[in-house]
């Protein structure tokens, strides 16, 4: 397991502070087995592992996980963000109807997946769905679609025998409009591989019908062949999305991160089955834990970050129900932030955070001057804390002086005790810490 692998590297930093950049190297160097073995194309996993390593090194360990838990909920992080921040749906709002082109290679699961959508279309959002084959390659491509078009009382184009793709294409899109259907999917034929051919009849669909959703799919079995099937195919058409069939399977789900990096195209569905409910929106964390096979730690360092978390913003809140905010709490929270890996970490960690970081200079205030700021409040002295009124010009001197930094650092640092306070107070007239917490959702 790739934890047991991690926490080998990782052991004889137990109880150290920043991870080093050696230290993530190692980590990375399993992690890079740990994709690959889950089918992750080559260069996917080479542009991730340079990526995360850089935001790895530095980060302070939080208090209760082990270095080699942290590398993997950084990584974790890493994945989740690549595959997309979150549940990405179909976007079908135009004057009916709206197109949905289904692409991919043959046995890839599109005719499935055409009836998929469409039985969810129907039943989820109660759209009147037409469904069309384009396939006239295989023998009784286009009886599949119409048997499963009965299997879920969705209406099919009728087939006109020998007619070719583009035809097909613009008797479905007239019939559909004619019917008042919200929604018409076109389901194409499929090659064994790439080829021209099947591009130039995909190409010549996509202009004819001009569709707002072209759903490429691929079968997440596809190993390192995703990474060519995914490029050829984009380079085509214009793609909005992607479907990963086959996740029922033993697939590990590397063929999400490959798409995903290849397309820059969400994943806008997975298949879990051969069943025609057996569809499921992505959800990139879920995916990501199970390409690494450790969903496990990365929740158990979620928790700890909670924790931490929930016990700051609750004396936090008590304060700030009395109306005090002195450097003292000023003091705790720069140490918070410290102890939970410094800015960086804190804003990969979590959600609200990325904004608070942006808001703060646009990140001049690293994690240098955190610990400056912890030295200048460790040299005042109790009463200056609580009354930063009491700071004049000479006590200003002395503060500097004994923090080994300026009297301008102190200003800086007074200036923003003030700026805190006014907003605490705002946000206590506005309902207090509970307005704020929902504000950050
Ligand atoms: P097409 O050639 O791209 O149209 O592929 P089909 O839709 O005909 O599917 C090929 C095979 O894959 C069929 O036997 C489907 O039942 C099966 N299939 C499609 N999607 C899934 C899925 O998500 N899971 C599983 N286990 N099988 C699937
Ligand atoms: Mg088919």
């Amino acid at each position: 397991k790739l934890s047991d692998r991690l926490g080998g590297v990782f052991d004889k930093l137990r109880g150290r502070g920043a991870l080093k950049e050696e230290d993530v190297r190692a980590a990375m160097r399993e992690v890079r087995i740990a994709l690959l073995e889950a089918d992750v194309a080559l260069p996917v996993v080479r542009d991730f592992v340079e990526k995360v390593t850089e935001q790895a090194v530095g980060q302070s360990v939080l208090k209760s996980i082990t270095p080699g838990q942290q590398v993997v909920k950084i990584v974790n992080d890493g994945l989740a963000d690549m595959l997309g921040a979150e549940v990405s749906g179909l976007e079908l709002a135009v004057t009916p109807p709206a197109i949905i082109m289904m692409v991919g290679l043959q046995g890839s699961g599109k005719t499935t997946t055409t009836a998929k959508i469409a039985k969810r279309l129907k039943d989820k959002e109660n759209k009147k769905v037409m469904m069309a084959s384009l396939d006239v390659n295989r023998p009784a491509a286009q009886e599949q679609l119409a048997v499963l078009g009965q299997q879920i009382s969705a209406t099919t184009l009728p087939i006109v025998e020998g007619q070719q793709p583009v035809e097909i294409a613009k008797r479905a899109l007239q019939a559909a409009k004619l019917q008042g259907f919200d929604v018409l999917m076109l389901d194409t034929a499929g090659r064994l591989h790439v080829d021209q051919q099947l591009m130039d009849e995909m190409k010549a669909v996509a202009d004819v019908s001009k569709p707002q959703e072209t759903l490429l799919v691929v079968d997440a079995l596809t190993g390192q062949d995703a990474v060519n099937v995914a490029s050829n195919f984009s380079e085509q058409v214009d793609l909005s999305g992607v479907v990963l069939t086959r996740m029922d399977g033993d697939a590990r789900g590397g063929a999400a991160l490959s798409m995903r990096a290849v397309t820059g195209k969400p994943i806008k569905f997975v298949g879990v089955g051969e069943k025609i409910d057996a569809l499921e929106e992505f959800h990139p964390e879920r995916v990501a834990g199970r390409i690494l096979g450790m969903g496990d730690v990365v929740s158990l360092v979620e928790k700890a970050a909670q924790v931490v978390d929930k016990e700051e913003s609750e004396a936090l809140a008590e304060k700030m129900a009395k109306g005090q905010f002195d450097l003292n709490d000023l003091r705790s929270q720069l140490r918070q932030m410290t102890k939970m890996g410094g800015l960086g970490a804190l804003a990969s960690m979590m959600p609200g955070m990325k904004k608070a970081k942006a808001a703060m200079a646009g990140g001049a205030m690293d994690d240098k001057v955190l610990l400056r700021m912890d030295a200048i409040i460790g040299s005042m002295t109790k009463q200056e804390r609580v009354r930063p009124g009491l700071l004049n010009a000479k006590r200003k001197v002395r503060v500097a002086k004994g923090s080994g930094t300026t009297v301008q650092d102190v200003n800086k640092l007074l200036k923003m005790h003030q700026e805190m306070s006014k907003a605490m107070k705002k946000i206590k007239k506005m309902g207090g810490m509970k307005g704020l917490m929902s504000m950050f959702g």
